[in-house]
């Protein structure tokens, strides 16, 4: 695809055109025109962002160093996958499972959403989250299910700032994090006293803990636990201090009995 080009590029090119002529030229313009050049690139690379260029780039670094590099990974990936993690995690940007925890392709199942959330069984309405873990548990038979949250969450600073008389300013990300009231009430009656920045550190945690609970609603996600089959998982991940928490969830899952 022929992409427009900058008037920086433009004059690179001239200048470049000017060089690979330069018998003419003496030494010292030369130099002079060579420095130019440098210049114009570095200040070109520095003032525009090319997303395609971007995107191109990364997939010829993925197809060098990984696609192409192991044949036989991709090509038995290609026949199917059995990944042995389910993951909950934050849209948030800085926090992608694949390079945090060094997932690599067909290792982890993943569902990313405004503040890592499970919300609870509900086929009228989160059917988005829904449909990953029924996929997930039913048909991958995942092993475990891990829910990280992190630090400086700005899905949980949404939920922690939420007006108490009900009111929403977003169209809908205030619903959306309502799903974490329940860890939100918790925080706010054990830890009154604490700051917010404070409050939001623990609410990350136990909004973790909460989408564990939360998917004990799910039938298939019981159905497994209570087979041995699955385990729940809660993890943390610190940007701040660059750590890692992680913990098992141990519910006491028994089959139901029906009499
Ligand atoms: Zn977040």
């Amino acid at each position: 695809m022929d992409m427009a080009k900058s008037s920086t590029e433009v004059a690179i090119e001239g200048l470049k055109r000017l060089l690979s002529d330069k018998e003419g030229l003496d030494e010292i313009a030369a130099a002079k025109i060579e420095k130019l050049t440098a210049d114009l690139q570095e200040q070109d690379h520095e003032e525009e962002f090319d997303p395609v260029r971007r995107i191109k780039d990364g997939f010829i670094h993925f197809k060098i160093h990984h696609f192409d590099k192991y044949p036989d990974y991709y090509k038995q990936l290609a026949e199917g996958q059995h990944p042995k993690f389910l993951v909950f995690a934050c849209s948030d940007s800085r926090v992608s499972p694949s390079h945090v925890l060094n997932f690599k392709p067909g290792e982890a199942f993943m569902c990313r959403n405004i503040a890592n959330m499970v919300p609870a069984f509900n086929q009228l309405r989160y059917s988005g989250v829904g449909a990953v873990i029924e996929y997930a548990v039913k048909h991958l038979e995942v092993e475990n299910i891990l829910v990280i949250g992190h630090s400086r969450c700005g899905g949980i600073q949404a939920l922690m700032s939420l007006p108490a008389d009900g009111t929403t300013s977003n169209d809908f990300i205030d619903d959306w994090v309502k799903i974490g009231l329940p860890a939100k009430a918790k925080v706010e009656s054990e830890w009154s006293d604490a700051t917010f920045e404070e409050q939001c550190e623990h609410c990350e945690k136990e909004s973790v803990n909460l989408s564990l609970v939360n998917l004990l609603s799910y039938p298939y996600v019981r159905a497994a636990l209570a087979n041995r089959a699955l385990k729940l998982m809660g993890g943390y991940y610190d940007f701040v201090n660059g750590t890692f928490g992680l913990w098992k969830a141990d519910f006491d899952i028994t089959p139901e009995i029906i009499i």
